[in-house]
């Protein structure tokens, strides 16, 4: 039986819980379960208890029922997509809410599909040494709010596949989205190898620091991964931390303009710029800026935002208050610097909904706000450069390192460039786009580990050599 929108609502909601507002109206999705410490540890010892039975199935076993549980997500994808607009705020369309429920899916086929065999190290008549795979017991998860499901994805996939339950802790923001999301895929896992635990802050660090959690995926902001750095020693807990970015991008002087704007714009403007390693920071050549800064207009200027349902828009609300407070507040600081505004900048502040258009700075200085923090927004600084060498300099200059960009005619010239950079990915003449095949992670304050593929496979086990 096909599920219904309002279905897929009437079973994660809970007349008492929080109320979830949607970002493009202040109309109420539903009222998620906020639960308690005590429901927390009791899913973690339900968990704990599940694990060995999973992880004692074949490993067909488990990848079978992974790609059932993809089949599970394309069969609800509208409801799904429709619950991740409302609540998330991301249009149907463009980069957005349909393309995450999709990359949800593809991600769980291409993890059930990904395989990491025992290695033998050494067999020469004297030593017999073998490297094997096991899992860890109860992997924790924690999330954002800017990609809820697809992250959580990344996330739970690997750990599954690899023999681990798991107990995710969504945003407070977006638990609805997660919580759909687990539903779906549960109807094809076993009890208690998958479970959504929604609350705040509190029960997220209660999942960092509890005792029978082998590991914890954590992605959100540094300042948050850095809380969880400290609990991790109670227990040496191990961890992935996907934190914040402050991508730059590198335009060199021999680019078409016009030829690159487009996907200048998807790379620091997807999810309305609320993306961890979207552009955040363009450094171009002084001899292409005032060309790069026309294309990139012409295109920005052209995008349409709105509610997410409506699907002709391709951009859409900031997902929370204080996130449209700090794009507001770096976009203004920016002006009053004297920096110039080539478009949008100047949000309607009689609607409803946190509506922030897509605005372009140019002539900013590389010490702005705008350029030095984490805007998480659709504001875009253009800083013009002299030199290739000094945009390199301005580009390692910050203490993260997510990811980064350089936009050339000459893929030679552009990879030389690259390997001067300090960030876990460098994309050419594009920026943002992830594989589950190629590993993702980040240098710097922007966290350790990677996820993805292989190296995301082993890092949600535990490595185990057999020696003699
Ligand atoms: P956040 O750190 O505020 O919250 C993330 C999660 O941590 C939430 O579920 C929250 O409830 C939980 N949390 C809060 N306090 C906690 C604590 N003490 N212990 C454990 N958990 C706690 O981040 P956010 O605002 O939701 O997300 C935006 C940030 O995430 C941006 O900086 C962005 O760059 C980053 N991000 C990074 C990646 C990546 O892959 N590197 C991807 C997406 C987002």
């Amino acid at each position: 039986m096909t599920l219904t929108y309002d279905d897929l609502l009437a079973t994660i909601t809970d007349p008492g819980g929080r109320e979830i507002l949607d970002p493009a109206t202040g109309d109420l999705v539903g009222r998620a379960p906020f639960r308690s410490v005590e429901t927390l540890d009791e899913a973690i010892t339900r968990a704990k208890a599940a694990q060995p039975a999973w992880a004692g199935r074949t490993d067909d076993q488990r990848k079978e029922m992974l790609l059932a549980a993809a089949d599970a997500i394309d069969a609800a994808a509208e409801p799904l997509a429709e619950l991740l607009s409302r609540e998330q705020g991301k249009p149907l369309n463009g980069p957005n809410a349909r393309f995450e429920v999709g990359a949800c899916t593809n991600w769980l086929r291409a993890t059930a599909e990904t395989d990491l065999p025992d290695l033998t190290l050494i067999d020469d008549g004297e030593t017999h040494a073998e490297l094997h795979y096991r899992p860890l017991g109860v992997v924790g998860a924690i999330g954002p709010w800017n990609w809820p499901m697809m992250i959580t994805v990344w996330q739970i996939a690997p750990a599954l596949r690899m023999g681990n339950t798991t107990v995710v802790k969504p945003s407070e923001y977006t638990p609805l989205s997660v919580l759909a999301l687990a539903h779906v895929l549960n109807t094809a896992l076993p009890q208690d190898v998958l479970t959504v635990v929604a609350g705040d802050g509190e029960l997220g660090a209660r999942l960092a620091g509890h005792p029978d959690i082998a590991k914890l995926m954590f992605t959100g902001s540094t300042r948050t991964g850095q809380a969880i750095i400290k609990s991790s020693a109670d227990t040496v807990k191990r961890l992935t931390l996907e934190l914040g970015g402050n991508d730059a991008g590198i335009v060199l002087p021999d680019v078409d303009p016009k030829a690159i704007a487009q996907d200048l714009f998807w790379g620091a403007f997807i999810n309305t710029g609320q993306t961890c390693a979207a552009l955040k920071r363009l450094y171009v050549h002084t001899d292409v800026y005032d060309d790069v800064c026309s294309a990139l207009t012409d295109v920005t200027s052209a995008m349409p935002m709105g509610r997410g349902l409506d699907e002709n828009n391709v951009l859409g609300p900031l997902q929370n208050k204080a996130q449209y407070d700090i794009v507001s507040r770096l976009v203004d600081a920016a002006r009053d610097s004297g920096a110039r505004i080539l478009t949008g900048g100047d949000p309607d502040s009689e609607g409803p909904g946190y509506f922030y258009p897509a605005t372009l700075v140019a002539d900013i200085d590389s010490d702005n706000p705008l350029v030095v923090e984490e805007q998480f927004g659709p504001a875009l600084p253009i800083i013009r450069v002299e030199s290739i060498d000094e945009a390199v300099e301005l580009a390692n200059a910050l203490d993260v390192g997510l990811g980064s960009s350089v936009w050339s005619a000459d893929a030679d010239a552009a990879r030389a460039v690259a390997a001067r950079i300090q960030a876990g990915t460098v994309w050419i003449n594009s920026h943002g786009g992830v594989h589950p095949m190629i590993p993702f992670g980040g240098v710097k304050m922007s966290g350790y580990g990677l996820e993805f593929g292989v190296e995301g496979l082993k890092s949600v086990s535990a490595p185990q050599v057999i020696n003699g």
